[in-house]
């Protein structure tokens, strides 16, 4: 007898449970697993953070967050990006994560669908199962581009949100401006919401971002500053949208989060003064030629990683995703099974938001299976 929800089986991840496993045993991994940058967050950030602590900037904020940060975020999504939004059609969630379950919750009911590109960031398809709605995959294979086709193909009567993340986890992909506009036509055409998450909108190496939400009203455009401000642990992020989604959204945090915190709050306004420097994004632009390069210098193909910072490579020799990480794991490199970001079972994600020391073992070790295999 279990007292856990059905819920829950949502997030098995018992067929790869051994390999992380064994993962966890290795002393000084070489580890090209996590989704954090290697930056800690700069001094200027943390010194507002602490700045709020010491002016007693500590209690809950409104629900949907400081009106000045809101303010900030507005002006950001409207200079930078072309999103038309106000303060009030902003709101501030403690994090990306818990916003998008923040946003099924106000706009899912049990059986509609959503459609979601695989490989997908994990959450997307299992927090929309978790709400009771069906989740519709397209594959974006083999080039991690959006299949327009295949989209409009999957729409039905009961398709309410289509989830776009670009620059994309776990591909890298950037999606193009032309696409994107085919995208928002059909969303527009079906009248159905789309989701875009533009977490590593500054880290793009080719091509350009774009947000659909400058051309499409009924887009949900979430941000935060986790990845580029290096903030994964400050918990802070922000959705702009829809008035009445935003509404009903602020309604749920009342009774889910109370308030994001508000030393965060404080340190994400400060955040938000400043742009991404060149030479960060210059420097993992270096990462990613450095891996792609040496990676097809093996024969081992790399779609996407035009920006974020992951490669999505294809195990060798029809290995499946699981057998080539326990390979990986025996000397002693984590990278993540593909099977946890996509249905195929036969892909690895690397993530390069490890320094360049790192990802040169990293990718030692990939040459040196690729010789044991030949
Ligand atoms: N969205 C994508 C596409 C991500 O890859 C991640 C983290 O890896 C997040 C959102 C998480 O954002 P947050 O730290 O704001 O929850």
């Amino acid at each position: 007898m279990s007292f856990i929800s059905q819920r829950l089986s949502y997030f098995d991840s018992s067929d790869f449970r051994d390999a992380v496993r064994k993962q966890s045993e290795l002393v000084n991994p070489i580890d090209l697993s996590i989704g954090i940058p290697e930056e800690l967050t700069p001094e200027h950030i943390k010194a507002a953070g602490i700045r709020a602590i010491n002016e007693d900037k500590t209690k809950y904020t409104p629900a949907n967050g400081l009106q000045e940060l809101r303010q900030a975020v507005a002006a950001k999504l409207q200079d930078e990006n072309g999103v038309h939004c106000t303060a009030d059609s902003v709101t501030i969630v403690p994090g990306l994560t818990t916003g998008q379950l923040l946003v099924y919750l106000a706009v899912l009911d049990p059986g509609d669908e959503v459609i979601v590109f695989d490989p997908f960031y994990p959450p997307y398809p299992h927090l929309a199962s978790m709400v009771g709605a069906e989740v519709v995959y397209v594959s974006t294979l083999p080039t991690f581009q959006p299949d327009i086709p295949s989209i409009e193909a999957s729409i039905t009567d009961k398709t309410k949100l289509i989830v776009v993340n670009t620059p994309n986890n776990p591909s890298g992909a950037v999606y193009t401006e032309s696409d994107l506009r085919k995208i928002a036509a059909i969303a527009e055409k079906h009248e159905i919401l789309v989701i875009s998450d533009e977490i590593y909108e500054h880290f793009v190496y080719d091509g350009k971002h774009f947000s659909i939400g400058s051309i499409y009203p009924n887009t949900i455009t979430m941000n935060g500053f986790s990845k580029e401000h290096a903030m994964t642990g400050w918990r802070v992020g922000y959705i702009a949208g829809p008035q009445e989604v935003i509404d009903a959204i602020n309604e749920l945090q009342q009774y889910v989060v109370m308030s994001s915190s508000s030393i965060a709050q404080h340190a994400a306004m400060e955040a938000l003064k400043h742009k991404p420097s060149p030479e960060l994004v210059e420097k993992y632009h270096q990462k990613r030629n450095l891996i792609v390069g040496r990676l097809e210098a093996l024969g081992y193909p790399v779609h996407g990683a035009q920006g974020a910072f992951y490669a999505f490579i294809k195990a060798p020799h029809d290995m499946t995703d699981v057998e080539f990480v326990e390979r990986a794991t025996e000397h002693g490199l984590v990278v993540v099974p593909g099977r946890a970001f996509s249905r195929l079972h036969g892909y690895v994600r690397l993530s390069y938001g490890a320094d360049m020391q790192t990802i040169e073992k990293g990718l030692a070790v990939i040459e040196k299976i690729a010789r044991e295999l030949a």
